[in-house]
């Protein structure tokens, strides 16, 4: 037997994920032959100390780099990236705040007892509902989008006697793609209040109309996803504090918060080279720093929101070959179709945006010559495209685990029951353990969507909430 040791992986896999020695893939000390075993596949696997690293070094570089400058700075995870309860209950413990965009994210929030002064809610178009229900929870910022939402938010909020704390969201006319910026363009879109025409000071002058129910905290800003480089943020930032000087001179208050957004890339293969957390709130601060002195501005209170860089990289997919077709393409290229058994349901990114991925065999090792492999999924499109081009093994065939690295944000959350396949369960791995956070969903589950009256799923003494729950009347989930 080969007695090597385990073999590391590249930074795309979580951290400590190994090849062993009879050539398994090995996640937080799972073999992943185990683990399809236990829980069947497809499945989605989050490596759940990878995550909490990656939480801890973005709260620990940005409290330190920004204390550097003599401010303080908070860790909002974006929740759309990949939310449910355990997964806030380990961002709470791990002393992050948390940013929801909707009802639904709130309730998540609400049920894992996440505390609403260290909430943000953001949101286009948040219903009253929505507005209501936040601001009844105690949500400590309400990320504000329209001249409509001034209006809503502070009539909701004079009606329950609070003075709820607002930022605008502010189109800086910055918008980053990984390692390219544009910061005049992108006006052309739905988010936030514009730079131009005044129109960001008219809604600053509404907001302070209304001194009994809100309370204007600063401006936020967020420019894109999947950002490799600062310079975007350094404009975005100057533009921002720009404006936050702007309104100390007409109104003679300096607000006291600013918040840069999230999209701090991760690597989705070898070819991405991500910044660390302390090299991008190293370099934040200065950005902020320079900002400030430039127009002799005191530094705020910094604020960003990471969603994929915190728990993208901690996510494996792990599927099954159905069937391996070697298709003739040109003379000189074959290319084999690897199918499996989830595709664009469990991961859309791919023809969303053309994502890039990467995949390797999870169950064994293989000394075959490579082969230009595309990894499909099942369903009746020709789009569903999981890994577009990798290399493997000229041997995979049915019934090989196939391991896809960096899914652990915007998969489960953007995923479908396209094709009425139901949804994978995401499994949390740790050093000698597991646990189900979100189970599979089964055909039985979505067939009781079809037809029944809504009411008659909550048990006796139990009403239907707003978003879907069932809950008492104390308006208690259960
Ligand atoms: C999507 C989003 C984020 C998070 O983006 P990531 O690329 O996951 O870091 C942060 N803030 C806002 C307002 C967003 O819409």
């Amino acid at each position: 037997m080969d007695a090597s040791p385990a073999a590391t992986l590249s930074a795309v896999w979580p951290m400590g994920a190994e090849r062993t020695p009879d050539g398994a893939l090995r996640v937080a000390g799972h073999d992943l032959r185990d683990v399809a075993a236990q829980y069947g596949t497809p499945a989605y696997l989050l490596d759940e100390a990878d995550i909490r690293t990656r939480a801890r070094a973005f709260k620990e570089a940005f409290t330190e780099a920004f204390g550097a400058i003599g401010t303080q700075a908070d860790v909002f995870y974006a929740g759309k990236a990949f939310l449910c309860t355990p997964m806030a209950r380990l961002l709470l413990d791990e002393g992050l705040s948390l940013d929801v965009c909707t009802g639904g994210e709130l309730a998540v929030a609400r049920k894992a007892g996440f505390p609403g002064d260290r909430i943000g809610m953001h949101g286009n178009n948040k219903s009253v509902a929505e507005i209501e229900d936040a601001i009844t929870y105690g949500v400590g910022r309400l990320i504000v989008d329209s001249f409509e939402e001034i209006e809503r938010v502070a009539h909701v909020a004079a009606a329950h006697g609070v003075v709820q704390g607002v930022m605008l969201r502010v189109k800086t006319g910055v918008e980053a793609h990984t390692h390219e910026f544009i910061a005049t363009a992108h006006e052309d879109q739905k988010f936030g209040f514009s730079l131009a025409d005044g129109q960001l000071m008219d809604a600053v002058g509404r907001i302070l109309e209304h001194p009994d129910s809100l309370r204007l905290l600063g401006f936020h800003s967020h420019i894109g996803s999947q950002i490799f480089e600062s310079e975007g943020f350094a404009v975005a930032a100057e533009r921002l504090i720009n404006v936050q000087l702007q309104v100390a001179r007409e109104h003679g208050i300096v607000l006291p918060e600013l918040d840069l957004g999230g999209g701090f890339g991760i690597a989705y293969t070898d070819r991405d080279t991500p910044l660390s957390a302390p090299q991008m709130a190293g370099q934040l601060a200065q950005i902020v720093q320079r900002a400030c002195d430039a127009v002799g501005h005191p530094v705020p209170h910094i604020s960003i929101e990471p969603g994929r860089a915190i728990v993208g990289p901690s996510g494996v997919t792990l599927y099954e070959v159905g069937t391996v077709k070697p298709v003739q393409v040109r003379d000189e290229l074959t290319r084999y179709y690897v199918s499996v058994d989830g595709g664009m349901s469990d991961n859309p990114r791919p023809a969303l945006y053309e994502a890039d991925y990467t995949a390797q065999l999870a169950g064994r090792a293989s000394e075959a010559a490579p082969v230009t492999a595309r990894v499909v999924g099942k369903h009746c499109e020709s789009g569903d495209i999981v890994v577009r081009d990798v290399q493997l093994p000229g041997d995979v065939r049915a019934g090989d685990l196939l391991a896809v690295p960096a899914t652990g944000a915007y998969c489960r959350s953007l995923s479908s029951q396209y094709n009425h396949v139901p949804r994978p369960p995401v499994i949390a791995l740790r050093d000698g353990g597991s646990s189900v956070w979100i189970r599979r969903e089964t055909i039985g589950d979505l067939l009781a969507l079809e037809g029944r009256n809504e009411r008659a799923n909550c048990p006796v003494g139990l009403r239907r909430g707003r978003f879907g729950g069932c809950e008492a009347a104390d308006g208690a989930l259960r």
